[in-house]
């Protein structure tokens, strides 16, 4: 098949461009590199430097596509609480335009990162698909808009969409800006260090961790399965681990005890987070196989950043 994938230059993007072009697959990504690195991408593949708003580049790329993976988008909650216009421009209007050069240009499919974040503060767990979502950041709210224009234009212009609800992803390769840096790989490099883990508030905030690998293998699935069209779906590990939890499985991967250094936080985030994986694994026959502490092991081993330090 031959894909367009906007943001294919990002942590999940050219992990998702690197294996379609090892299963044969023809290629073409988007990105505008304000957060992505060409250098994480195989030469086979076909790079535009770009902006996802740029309609007739779209068009252009879409030439003879079967399927988009949309993944363009700012990513960061916090950042987001700062910069909403440009979160709704990018993430929301982003998502329009990819929809109007597909129509213009016959493009039957796109798969969306929709994202756990929508779902906010629930009173159950795990997390699934028909509750009322309760986004609370501009970019939760983003996804959901962008949710909700695929859904409505997708119908009207006969385009197929199917949005992944993906949830923390984490893994070999993921960045680690000095603003906003996620946790696993800050945890890691802190605790490599012999520096002391930060946890917001008491540590027992959950989040759902995915490793790449597995978010990978549901984009994939996402693109040719039957009966996917309108629908969103969650894609985690199904696994809830308090930020305890996660800092004793690094102690526990590195063979040395980690102390937490608790600060009080005006906002540790939405409370608790699970994704239910039933929905995934009926349509997408979706299971993850990576555990965390299997996932941590692989960041260990073959992250050059880690690996370095771990030996
Ligand atoms: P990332 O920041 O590494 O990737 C996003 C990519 O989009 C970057 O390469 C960036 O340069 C590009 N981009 C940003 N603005 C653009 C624009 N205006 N035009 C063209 N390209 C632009 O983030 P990621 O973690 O790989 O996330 C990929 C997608 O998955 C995003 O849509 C994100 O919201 C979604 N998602 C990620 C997670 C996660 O845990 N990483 C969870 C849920 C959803």
């Amino acid at each position: 098949m031959r894909f367009l994938v906007t943001g294919g230059a990002g942590f999940i993007g050219a992990a998702l461009v690197n294996r379609l072009l090892a299963e044969g697959h023809e290629v073409r990504v988007l990105d505008d590199l304000s957060a992505g690195d060409p250098s994480r991408l195989h030469a086979d593949v076909s790079f535009a430097r770009g902006d996802v708003n740029d309609i007739p580049k779209l068009w252009t790329l879409l030439q003879g596509v079967e399927c988009v993976y949309h993944l363009a988008a700012r990513v960061s909650v916090p950042e987001s609480m700062l910069y909403p216009r440009e979160y709704n421009a990018v993430n929301v209007g982003g998502t329009v335009a990819v929809l109007e050069a597909m129509r213009d240009a016959g493009v039957r499919r796109v798969v969306f990162t929709s994202s756990g974040a929508v779902y906010g503060e629930q009173r159950q767990q795990p997390l699934h698909e028909d509750m009322l979502p309760d986004p609370r950041s501009p970019y939760a709210v983003s996804k959901l808009a962008a949710e909700g224009y695929l859904r409505v234009m997708g119908a009207r212009w006969d385009i197929e969409t199917v949005s992944l609800r993906i949830f923390n992803a984490y893994g070999v390769g993921q960045p680690l800006p000095s603003a906003y840096p996620p946790v696993i790989p800050s945890f890691l490099r802190h605790a490599l260090r012999g520096g002391s883990l930060i946890v917001n508030g008491d540590g027992t905030q959950t989040r759902d961790y995915v490793y790449i690998d597995d978010v990978v293998a549901a984009l994939v699935a996402a693109a040719t399965a039957p009966n996917v069209d309108q629908k969103v779906i969650n894609v985690g590990s199904g696994a809830e681990t308090s930020v305890n939890a996660l800092v004793e499985a690094i102690s526990a991967v590195l063979g040395k005890p980690i102390a937490p250094l608790y600060v009080p936080s005006g906002d540790a985030g939405v409370s608790r987070m699970c994704a239910d994986l039933r929905r995934a694994a009926a349509l997408l026959g979706y299971a993850p196989k990576v555990g965390l502490t299997e996932g941590l092991a692989l960041m260990l081993e073959r992250d050059p950043r880690f690996a370095f330090a771990a030996r």
